[in-house]
């Protein structure tokens, strides 16, 4: 902007953000932090490392990756075709509804599986066209992880391990977990053709989504949210009924292993995922308490996905989190709120003062306090009084006064603002930074 600009003197119309997506403003992005500051420390108990894809990627990789009949590639992708480059052509690019596609792709790409198996997670913002509802937004936030390289049902109790530990870590208690198997692609391919004559046989109840899908996607009926359909849905033939003996094994390890650490679960024959790539176990960990927006987590195993997207052949597993929904849960039941800590505040008598208590203050900041200054106005300081409510209103532990009498012999006055039977002191300011050590080594 031009500083011309500023001095006109009419309104400018109110710009505001785009529908479906969030600011996340203080206090409440606090909550953010620490939740990602948990998951951080998590995931490296568990040794997954940290991937960081683009926003942006080619639209043919969701296309491959989620599969062309799905809520998201048909109506919920923001796509677009960039501007020509010299040669005049135009790429069709779309922004990340998810996250398991692009780790793949970058895995691939790098080829970071030529040593073995790898343990990743990713956390950041995913896009998806969606009517905002609560739970529900066009921005919203995925914490994720993908084990890719590992076959064995170790590798899925694993994951679901990893999430069970997080809610402990957040104190989130409202989640159950729920478990299926969606067998193999030849497996599948028996139960489809059932599956499709049942359907067929209660065509008169399918609604206009489930009659799309009738022979693109059937499995994806079952999923269904549509309450007219639920009980013909549920006696649908289930997919269960149609396992081999090696599938069943893998299913029966996982459960050993949640059972073994105590982790409760239900199996749900109906439950199948929103994406194309999954086989063999898919789970979700849901709520009752956030309406039909309940799945907070949800994953499962991707064995065929690799090859799809042009890797060799690699089993991997993996789930995502609902970021947004996670903390809603929380703040409805009620578990502890961050808050941001400030340690002191500094008042100051007069602005001249301000380079010399901004030295100070420094010191303060590289000896590991957070501290925040009275800012000065154009007339200068305000009055102590109206300093002091101010520190009061910050939250701050200390209100640390450079006031001029104390500056003129080197000195600052500490108080303690939040234990009125501590006498105030004053300190040297050149022992400020001891101060500020015994402070943390005190906490
Ligand atoms: P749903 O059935 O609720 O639409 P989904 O099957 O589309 O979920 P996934 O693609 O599996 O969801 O994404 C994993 C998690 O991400 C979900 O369980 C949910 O917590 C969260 N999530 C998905 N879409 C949104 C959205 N539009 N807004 C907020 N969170 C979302
Ligand atoms: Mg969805």
């Amino acid at each position: 902007m031009h500083m011309d600009e500023k001095v006109v003197s009419r309104k400018a119309e109110k710009l505001v953000g785009v529908k479906g997506m969030n600011d996340i403003l203080p206090p409440e992005s606090a909550r953010w932090e620490a939740l990602e500051a948990t998951v951080r420390e998590l995931m490296l108990r568990y040794a997954y490392r940290n991937i960081r894809t683009p926003i942006l990627e080619h639209t043919a990789l969701f296309v491959r990756g989620i599969g062309e009949v799905t809520d998201i590639v048909e109506k919920e992708m923001y796509s677009f075709e960039d501007r020509s480059d010299k040669h005049g052509q135009a790429e069709h690019l779309s922004m990340r509804p998810e996250g398991t596609a692009a780790v793949v792709r970058a895995v691939i790409e790098s080829n970071l599986l030529y040593d073995g198996g790898k343990r990743l997670f990713y956390m950041g913002p995913m896009f998806r066209r969606e009517k905002p509802q609560r739970g529900r937004y066009r921005q919203f936030h995925q914490v994720g992880v993908e084990a890719l390289g590992f076959g064995g049902p170790d590798t899925d109790a694993e994951v679901i391990l990893l999430a069970a530990a997080l809610w402990q870590a957040i104190g989130l208690t409202d989640v159950r977990l729920e478990l299926n198997s969606l067998g193999q692609p030849a497996e599948r391919a028996l139960h489809r053709a059932q599956l499709i004559a049942y359907f067929e046989q209660h065509a008169g109840l399918l609604d206009e989504d489930a009659k799309r899908r009738l022979h693109s996607n059937p499995l994806r009926i079952l999923d269904t949210k549509n309450p007219t359909m639920q009980e013909m849905v549920a006696g649908a033939p289930r997919l269960l009924d149609f396992l081999g003996a090696e599938s069943l094994a893998h299913f029966e390890g996982l459960k050993a292993i949640l059972d073994a650490n105590g982790v409760a679960y239900s199996i749900n024959p109906r439950l199948v995922r929103g994406l194309d790539y999954y086989n063999l176990t898919v789970f979700e960990f849901v709520t009752d308490r956030l309406g039909s927006q309940g799945t907070v987590c949800a994953g499962g195993r991707y064995d065929d996905l690799i090859v799809q997207i042009g890797g060799k052949p690699t089993p991997a597993v993996g789930w995502a989190l609902g970021v947004e929904r996670v903390l809603e849960l929380l703040k409805e039941t009620g578990a502890s709120e961050a808050v941001a800590p400030l340690d002191a505040y500094a008042i100051v008598g007069d602005a001249k003062d301000a380079p010399r208590v901004m030295v100070s203050l420094e010191q303060l900041r590289a000896a590991g306090i957070s501290v925040q200054m009275h800012p000065a106005g154009a007339e200068g300081m305000a009055s102590l009084k109206s300093q002091f409510k101010k520190a009061d209103a910050s939250g701050g532990r200390y209100a640390l006064v450079f006031g001029v009498d104390e500056l003129a012999q080197g000195q600052v006055t500490i108080k303690d603002l939040r234990d009125a039977s501590q006498a105030q002191q004053s300190r040297p300011l050149q022992e400020l930074s001891q101060w500020a050590k015994g402070l943390q080594s005190a906490t």
